[in-house]
């Protein structure tokens, strides 16, 4: 019995130092470890050895054993990381690829709020950003909305207290620039505006930019040269644009501004309505009222505004019919753009 084991260990170790590939390693463990091996009929067998003799084999035995093993887990592993017999260094296979390295990339909203702004800055527009954090004063008052005004409804305000908010648009900074600094202006405002807002076409948190120009005779026929060169570059060259009369506290005259629908070309489709237009930014002549607030003379200067949804553009130049999927951070969706 003895004898067998101790052969039956010799064995095994000359054949684990012949064992160097992976089909190898499991009919090593079934010779040698399984429940039908030569060893295991030998542990079967001790039942069989006189009682003196069986306390002294069986743990001859269980140390052979445990040796076998722990040789073999340590050659399996040494040939599963590609190591050799030699020295246990391991081969590299020049033939294989690369390990991929993932990239990151900016965000959809990001793109397009960068794309903008480079347009605006191509004609010459400074870029400023301001508070999310606004006084109601700014928010509202320096843009002609006093406290009753009916057009505060439309902004579904979340307030921090009766005098501090989140701004509801970007149109504050027109009038903190304005206050500090004297015409010719020619100035953007991106940045994130808040309204208590949720469904496929609205989230409480979105991006806009706000433009605005003031010199001596700026006139609306500027305003409409200006947003046609914007739209150009921003979708293409041949896309149709219309003005159509619209209010807003702060301009007067305002229009919204409308584009040939992107996704058929003005033919008509679920997109458009079945209108062939869609809206894409509101916009028009400084009111002289808002002049007054940050003191310039409505008689010397004239100006416009305008206001775009970052995310809507983003929606209509990519298609995409849900504003919800920007904020999911699923990545088979933001890794497309
Ligand atoms: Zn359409």
């Amino acid at each position: 019995m003895e004898e067998a084991l101790l052969r039956l260990k010799s064995e095994a170790e000359a054949d684990l130092a012949s064992l160097n590939s992976t089909q190898g390693i499991e009919p090593f463990r079934v010779k040698y470890l399984g429940r039908k091996s030569e060893f295991s009929s030998l542990m079967r067998s001790l039942g069989e050895v006189s009682p003196e003799d069986r306390p002294r084999l069986g743990q001859l035995a269980n140390a052979v054993k445990q040796e076998i093993e722990k040789k073999f887990i340590l050659k399996k592993e040494q040939i599963e990381e590609g190591a050799d017999d030699a020295g246990g260094i391991p081969e590299t296979d020049l033939s294989l690829p690369g390990r991929y390295v993932p990239f990151g990339k900016l965000h959809p909203v990001t793109q397009i709020m960068e794309e903008i702004c480079s347009i605006f800055e191509g004609m010459g527009f400074g870029v400023a950003e301001g508070p999310d954090v606004e006084t109601d004063f700014y928010n509202f008052e320096a843009l002609n909305i006093p406290p009753h005004h009916p057009a505060r409804d439309m902004h579904d305000t979340f307030y921090v207290n009766d005098s501090i908010l989140l701004r509801t648009h970007t149109s504050p900074m027109q009038a903190r620039i304005m206050e500090n600094q004297e015409p010719p202006l020619r100035m953007i405002a991106p940045g994130k505006v808040y309204r208590c807002d949720s469904d496929i076409t609205h989230t409480p948190m979105f991006h806009q930019v706000e433009g605005f120009l003031v010199d001596k005779k700026v006139s609306f026929s500027d305003l409409r040269g200006v947003l046609g060169v914007f739209i150009a570059r921003m979708f293409d060259e041949e896309t149709a644009i219309r003005a159509r009369p619209s209010f807003f506290p702060f301009t007067e005259p305002s229009a919204e501004i409308d584009i040939a629908c992107v996704m058929c070309r003005g033919k008509g489709c679920r997109v458009c309505k079945h209108t062939g237009w869609l809206e894409i930014l509101g916009a028009g002549m400084i009111d002289p009222e808002v002049f007054k607030m940050v003191g310039y003379d409505p008689e010397e200067y004239s100006g416009f505004a305008f206001g775009l949804g970052v995310e809507r553009i983003a929606m209509l130049k990519y298609g995409i019919n849900d504003i919800r999927l920007y904020y999911e951070n699923d990545l088979r969706f933001l890794s497309q753009f």
